[in-house]
């Protein structure tokens, strides 16, 4: 749809609100929203690559969106290009965003998934069995079942990182099958670890049009980072920054997210940051913060605040350098993401499920005498998963998902 189309849908929508598109409190949180005109507000966007997709420098990652009405006003307020992923409430994150677009015209919105393949080991980010063809096939009709739809707009391979893996065969057969039946415009990769590796990786197999990946101030060995990131926009590819924010402290003890944020976009390279919102006011401050990317001398002060804020970092590197020093062979990285999920995010769903993922059942390091684990982000991991272990003692069925 074209520029003026989507505003005057806009315009019919907000002016049709009966209550039924929006909660009342909604449209109150969006004072712009309610001006003469009913025109979105302008935000500025860069294209995503090849795909020539424009989109505003934010986009939503649903994992935090709790109601479809909270989706709802992201596109109403102008966001275009969301998220979210089969392994998000085990589905049901699907179902919600799928709602909060539902009925919209097609072409108004960007939407993409990852679906996680099975038989995976996070500990060495390698396939434990032969990539199934079919049942991933399987798995990515099951999401599009849960969208309501036809089809996504991007499809994301997660748990990309080792080049055997973003290259493999039966997974590269698994998304050009499903860009051929229509399910996918496009292709793509998600990365919270081996980043590097997974980018070259992507650059290299040429089916993949996107890449989501982890991308944080704290984030070690940046120089080599930015070069792989800078390939890949070269070779075509668009590239979205997750786990932006990640690490930027305890609700009790917060760090500059305006600063966060606005490091990451710094990068001309990162077309967009895919920013797990779960409050108006946060979608507000988000979309004021990409008018104005200019850093103040305040933001750069905050930014090495946090760097040097051990104490509060929430920021699991995903290096896994802590595995090969735990002679108990513990997922410690899933654990650490867990950890963010909970005490970062407050998602405690989003916690449990990836606990779930990690395989313990209780504390696992209750019968080892001392941590021999030397983390490479300074963290007590030993405490870190005594607090967090105590999650899997609470039944699936409590969680609100
Ligand atoms: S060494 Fe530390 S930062 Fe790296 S994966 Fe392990 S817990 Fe995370
Ligand atoms: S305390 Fe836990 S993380 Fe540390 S070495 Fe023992 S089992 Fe591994």
């Amino acid at each position: 749809m074209k520029k003026d189309n989507r505003r005057e849908f806009l315009k019919k929508s907000l002016l049709g609100l009966s209550g039924a598109a929006l909660a009342p409190g909604i449209i109150n949180g969006y004072p712009e929203l309610l001006s003469s005109d009913l025109t979105v507000p302008e935000l500025p966007v860069r294209t995503l690559g090849r795909t020539g997709i424009k989109t505003p420098l934010i986009s939503m990652g649903g994992a935090e969106a709790s109601t479809p009405s909270f989706v709802r006003a992201a596109y109403e307020a102008g966001i275009k290009l969301f998220f979210s992923a089969t392994y998000y409430g085990e589905g049901k994150n699907e179902q919600l965003v799928g709602e909060g677009l539902k009925d919209l015209p097609r072409d108004t919105f960007v939407l993409g998934t990852a679906v996680p393949p099975d038989n995976f080991d996070n500990r060495t980010g390698k396939f434990k069995t032969a990539f199934d063809v079919d049942s991933y096939l399987r798995k990515a009709e099951g999401s599009l079942k849960r969208f309501g739809l036809d089809h996504v707009d991007i499809f994301l391979f997660p748990y990309a990182g080792k080049r055997e893996t973003v290259m493999n065969e039966g997974v590269l057969k698994a998304l050009q099958q499903l860009k051929k039946q229509g399910k996918t415009r496009f292709l793509g990769i998600a990365s919270h670890s081996d980043t590097e590796e997974a980018l070259n990786a992507a650059v290299d197999a040429g089916i993949y049009d996107i890449a989501m990946i982890a991308y944080n101030y704290k984030v070690p060995g940046k120089d080599s980072l930015n070069a792989a990131v800078t390939a890949a926009v070269k070779a075509g590819m668009g590239v979205v920054a997750m786990k932006t924010i990640a690490g930027a402290g305890r609700p009790t003890s917060p760090v500059n997210s305006d600063a966060i944020l606005k490091w990451v976009l710094q990068n001309e390279n990162i077309t967009s940051i895919v920013s797990g919102m779960s409050s108006l006011e946060q979608m507000q401050k988000n979309l004021a913060m990409i008018r104005n990317l200019k850093m103040t001398e305040q933001e750069m002060k905050d930014l090495n605040l946090g760097l040097l804020d051990k104490e509060n970092d929430l920021y699991c590197r995903q290096c896994r350098q802590c595995i090969p020093q735990c002679p108990h062979d513990i997922d410690i990285p899933t654990i650490m993401r867990s950890y963010m999920y909970a005490y970062g995010y407050s998602n405690i769903p989003q916690a449990w499920h990836t606990l779930a993922d990690s395989g313990i059942r209780n504390n696992p390091c209750g019968n080892c005498p001392e941590c021999s684990v030397k983390c490479t982000a300074g963290f007590d991991v030993r405490k870190k998963i005594y607090d967090i272990s105590r999650l899997r003692s609470v039944p699936e069925d409590f969680l609100i998902v």
